[in-house]
């Protein structure tokens, strides 16, 4: 249709703006249903924000590309000409008009490559692909992810305008907020995928563990238990569940037990280590070994107890065991002890007993200065006693001898059997008077011993040794004792002596 010069020119632009609004609805309608795409994989919403961005511009050839380092990976290629992208494949960005619009951060449009005075002697143009070219960066977050393209092998027919190059650039935004939920999503996914594999292998561990184990509320509940814990408390599972640890524990290791509970929630431990009892429905006490470990919410405010529980019944009980085989040999060995340094008859230290003293008692005295006492002890007429009264008469007469002597002693002095039916008392820091009448007094004590069932009568010799520092042999004074004894025996027997 024929139209006048300003008519068609004024007629153009009006139906320029109102081919604008036109595209301009659409492609706002475009755009809704594409924000609209929900729960599709990338490589569909590459699809579909490519072809929509070919439909609204009207171009062939449409490139979603990612940056990686210094080359542009081909994610997705659309087009209904051939192309020299395949998808997967990459390119240095510098051989690409990509990195032109990158170098600006900004979108590249432009309707004639031909026309253009610097795109054309590029050399990705001089691989004569196409003429119009249009590209907006698709950022994620605060990054370039890559690049959204639009090509095509003819110029275009008409410039690309501002409201192009906002509507491209609006595309490429929300297409990078797909992609960064869609890496959200993923992210999301694969945390829950790995806190399922963590939960089954957790349950695994839980249900299959060779020692008891149980988790347990913050007032003692029982909220989860496996087989081993079964076993081990003599409940079920499911009895179990309606049970709180207390009431199943020994009375008597309650407190200790809740006491570790109450320093586990005040934070002054992570966990605890405790031997304790339970009982067992019968009433059947068990001994376990109880590990417990307090879980907290992210937070930081409990959560509930790990409890792992160990029967040591067993250990318990060979560890009793051992206790009283370890108490029975000890008794053993100082009956050993005792019969090795006594003499079997009277109980008195026997010969080799009382050596080890006097040079124990000898030393002392030496280095001290104190006086040592000795008292030589012999049985009168004992000969006759036995021939008397029997051999076995003699010998008890012998006990209760002995018997007497060890009542006179003191703590400190030594008695033993130096012979016989003699005896030698051994009185540390004695002097002579003391020694003299602890020797009386022994003297009278056996003579008016009731449990002497014929009398009998013994004499003591005396001596007390003063060392003054020097060595002295230990025979000395015991030949000194056994003079004042002999003396004792002449004189008439059952009395004491004093050399
Ligand atoms: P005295 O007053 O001079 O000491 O006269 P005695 O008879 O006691 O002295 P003698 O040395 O002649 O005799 C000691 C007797 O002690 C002889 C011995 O058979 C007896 N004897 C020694 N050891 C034992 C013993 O273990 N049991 C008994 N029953 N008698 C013993
Ligand atoms: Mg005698
Ligand atoms: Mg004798």
């Amino acid at each position: 249709m024929a139209r006048r010069g300003g008519d068609t020119q004024v007629t153009k632009e009006q139906d320029a703006h109102a081919a604008s609004r036109r595209d301009g609805a659409e492609s706002l309608r475009a755009l809704r249903e594409l924000l609209n795409l929900d729960d599709v994989c990338l490589e569909a919403l590459y699809d579909a924000y490519l072809d929509t961005a070919r439909r609204v511009f009207g171009l062939r050839t449409g490139v979603v590309g990612a940056i990686e380092g210094d080359a542009m990976v081909f994610l997705c290629v659309r087009s209904d000409v051939p192309v020299p992208f395949l998808e997967g494949a990459s390119r240095p960005l510098d051989t690409l008009f990509v990195s032109l619009a990158l170098k600006q951060h900004t979108s590249l449009l432009c309707h004639h490559i031909a026309a253009h005075e610097s795109l054309r002697a590029h050399p990705i143009y001089l691989e004569g692909n196409f003429e119009t070219y249009a590209a907006a960066p698709i950022r994620v977050g605060s990054t370039i992810f890559g690049v959204l393209s639009l090509l095509d092998p003819e110029p275009r027919d008409r410039p690309f305008d501002e409201a192009d190059r906002a509507f491209l650039e609006l595309l490429a935004d929300t297409l990078g907020r797909a992609i960064e939920r869609a890496g959200l999503e993923t992210r999301r996914r694969e945390a829950e995928t790995k806190r399922r594999e963590a939960n089954v292998m957790f349950s695994a561990a839980f249900a299959n563990a060779p020692i008891g184990m149980a988790l347990v509320g913050l007032d003692g509940h029982l909220l989860e238990v496996n087989k081993a814990a079964c076993a081990l408390f003599g409940y079920s599972e499911a009895e179990l569940l309606k049970l709180d640890f207390q009431s199943i524990t020994y009375p008597a290791d309650l407190p200790g037990d809740l006491e570790m509970v109450q320093a586990l929630l005040a934070g002054k431990a992570k966990d605890y280590q405790i031997e304790k009892r339970y009982v067992r429905p019968g009433g059947e006490v068990v001994w376990a070994q109880l590990n417990a470990t307090l879980v907290r919410f992210e937070d930081g405010t409990p959560r509930c107890f790990v409890s792992q529980i160990q029967d040591i019944s067993t250990r318990r009980s060979m560890s009793a065991e051992l206790a009283v085989r370890q108490a029975e040999l000890e008794e053993a060995n100082s009956k050993l002890l005792q019969l090795a340094a006594h003499d079997p008859l009277t109980g008195t230290l026997n010969r080799r007993a009382l050596r080890q003293r006097l040079d124990a008692d000898m030393q002392d005295a030496q280095r001290t200065g104190a006086p040592l006492g000795f008292i030589m002890v012999d049985v009168d007429h004992f000969k006759a006693y036995n021939d008397a009264h029997g051999h076995l008469e003699g010998d008890f007469a012998l006990k209760v001898v002995a018997q007497c002597l060890m009542t006179a002693a003191r703590e400190s002095d030594a008695v033993g059997r130096f012979g016989g039916e003699e005896f030698l008392l051994v009185l540390p820091n004695t002097s002579e008077t003391d020694a003299k009448s602890v020797a009386e007094r022994l003297l009278k004590r056996i003579a008016a011993s009731r449990d002497l069932r014929w009398p009998l009568t013994v004499s003591a010799g005396v001596h007390v040794l003063r060392t003054h520092g020097e060595h002295v042999a230990i025979d000395r004074p015991i030949a000194r004792a056994d003079e004042a004894l002999y003396r004792a025996k002449q004189n008439g027997r059952n009395r004491v002596e004093v050399a």
